[in-house]
């Protein structure tokens, strides 16, 4: 039975690895115009599927069906299943359903703007992202505004409508252009490139037609509206792998904060470091120029603030928030800023885990809620990605033919435990050191825990005490030594996190007034300069220190 179906269905196109390519494209005022009008085309066709998508949604929740299969136990999956596949049948609920629909949608003058299969990719788009909300993995969808227009639009096939072609020249390379509707767009090709090369040599699966904002009209590229159009190319195959790096065969443990990280192997030297230091002047450009934002929006829009200077609530109605030129301007950089933060957040993870792999490709750690992190360390979490740090880890270890164990933090405690007495103790969290009164300590907490994790059967993850008997008397000093070498990285100024208790050695002393003033305003903002103006010692010697607990280390 199984045969007949799979003859009648199309071949489906079998899962094959696909890998991107990205390519610049150039446009004249008149191209990128009309770009700009398929593209706005697009927007309202998404939203329009988006809008009919979600009441069938709504209609399918409202159903006492849909509460009743919620009722059934997950442990019945193939009945769970059924009911809700009969439900998404019934309200046409379905990628399917929603190819359907969009049909429906595009009539007369759209389709003089969207060929049939790229409304056919737009409708999936919002089915995906409808699902999501009906899978409980998103709240809401969001709706694509005319302000920030549609970003890519992509084909699915390579034959029709838009499509990437390599046209051989009489001299020189063949030059690649993007074919759309009458348009066509040269694709700046840097055939050195060998990323560039491998990736063209591969048969093209689709192309995708990305705009992006350019940081300001001037940008290189960019069109009069500051706009920059760019063709990403599925193409079938494998990217181009760089050459292997070396790996070693160690077993590390890794203790994992939202700020920094402990690299404790068995054998080869710890560290004790903080995690993506380098992205803090990054992420202060950013914070500048969203209070810029905030400052600009106000001065454009009095009438949505009371005398107070508290926003107003909007009800329907209410007035539009008006954006000036020079909003969109700051908008736009800092669109940019944080692209850049993102590549350089990337680059410097990818160089922790060859830096980490090159040691071991066993590693442990215990698996952390990173939701958990996310509401208690939001902006941190945000900005140094741990859960990123971490996948990527996974995935690098995993090609590389070793495992990355990740254990679970209820069952192995690590950072309670203590292996020379065998008992958990809840550390508060400002207490940086792991120091027990059956001798074993004083060492910082962080690298002890990753100590706990080098060990662990990862197979069996309860931590014992005579598992680590041998194994520390190596460890102590390597564990002592990694926090000294952080200690005088600290001496040297570089910015430690707190949580890796080495009192800030650059904030002891203001280099400036300026920046005197600025750590106070700080204090009062949170509350603490009255607890500051109470202190008895000269407070420039405290600053650094008197908004938080930092336990200094206890004399080895
Ligand atoms: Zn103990």
């Amino acid at each position: 039975m199984g045969k007949k179906h799979a003859e009648e269905r199309k071949p489906s196109r079998a899962k094959t690895p696909t890998f991107l390519l990205e390519l610049p494209l150039v446009a004249d005022a008149g191209q990128a115009a009309r770009l700009g009008g398929h593209l706005e085309v697009g927007r309202q066709f998404y939203n329009a599927v988006l809008s009919a998508g979600q009441r069938r949604l709504r209609r399918m929740r409202a159903d006492p069906a849909w509460q009743a299969a919620r009722a059934i136990p997950r442990t019945q999956r193939q009945e769970r299943r059924a009911v809700f596949s009969a439900l998404r049948e019934r309200y046409g609920f379905s990628e399917y359903a929603f190819h359907e629909l969009a049909k429906g949608l595009r009539v007369s003058w759209l389709a003089e703007h969207l060929d049939a299969v790229l409304a056919q990719t737009l409708a999936s788009r919002a089915y995906r992202a409808l699902n999501r909300v009906c899978l409980g993995k998103a709240r809401r969808v969001r709706f694509k505004s005319r302000g920030r227009g549609l970003s890519s639009i992509e084909n699915k096939r390579k034959d029709t409508g838009m499509r990437f072609v390599l046209e051989p020249r009489a001299e020189g390379r063949p030059q690649g252009c993007l074919l759309w509707h009458d348009e066509k767009l040269r694709a700046l090709i840097d055939w050195d490139d060998p990323v560039v090369a491998h990736g063209l040599a591969h048969e093209v699966k689709y192309a995708r037609l990305v705009r992006r904002r350019a940081s300001s009209p001037r940008a290189q590229g960019a069109d009069s509206e500051g706009e920059r159009y760019f063709v990403q190319l599925a193409l079938a195959g494998t990217p181009l792998q760089k050459p292997k790096h070396a790996v070693g065969s160690q077993t590390i443990g890794l203790d994992l904060g939202p700020s920094s990280i402990a690299i404790v192997p068995r054998e080869a030297e710890a560290r004790l470091e903080p995690l993506c230091a380098e992205l803090r002047p990054d992420a202060r450009a950013i914070r500048r120029l969203q209070r810029k934002m905030e400052r600009q929006r106000r001065a454009a829009n009095p009438e949505h603030y009371d005398e107070k200077g508290r926003a107003k609530k909007r009800g329907k109605g209410a007035p539009r928030w008006k954006q000036s030129r020079g909003y969109q301007a700051t908008r736009r950089r800092k669109a940019t800023r944080e692209r850049r933060l993102a590549a350089h957040r990337k680059s410097l993870h990818g160089r922790l885990v060859h830096q980490i792999v090159a040691v071991g490709h066993t590693i442990v750690t215990e698996k952390i809620s990173y939701k958990g992190w996310q509401k208690r360390y939001g902006r941190s979490v945000g900005l140094r990605a741990p859960g990123m740090l971490i996948d990527q880890l996974k995935r690098t270890v995993a090609s590389t033919g070793g495992t990355l164990h990740e254990v679970p933090t209820r069952s192995t405690k690590l950072s309670q435990y203590c292996h020379g007495c065998g008992q958990t103790v809840n550390k508060p969290l400002w207490q940086r050191w792991h120091q027990c009164a059956c001798g074993i300590g004083s060492v910082q907490r962080d690298l002890y825990s990753a100590f706990l994790a080098a060990y662990l059967d990862p197979a069996d993850p309860i931590p014992s005490c005579a598992r680590y008997v041998v194994p520390w008397e190596g460890a102590e000093a390597r564990l002592r030594a990694a926090h000294e070498r952080a200690t005088q990285r600290a001496k040297e100024g570089q910015v430690m996190p707190r949580s890796m208790g080495i009192p800030r050695a650059g904030a002891r002393l203001p280099k400036s007034r300026g920046e005197a003033t600025q750590e106070l305003l700080f204090l009062s903002r949170r509350g603490k300069v009255e607890a500051w103006k109470h202190r008895s010692e000269p407070p420039e010697l405290e600053l650094g220190e008197s908004s938080g607990k930092v336990s200094t280390p206890p004399p080895f």
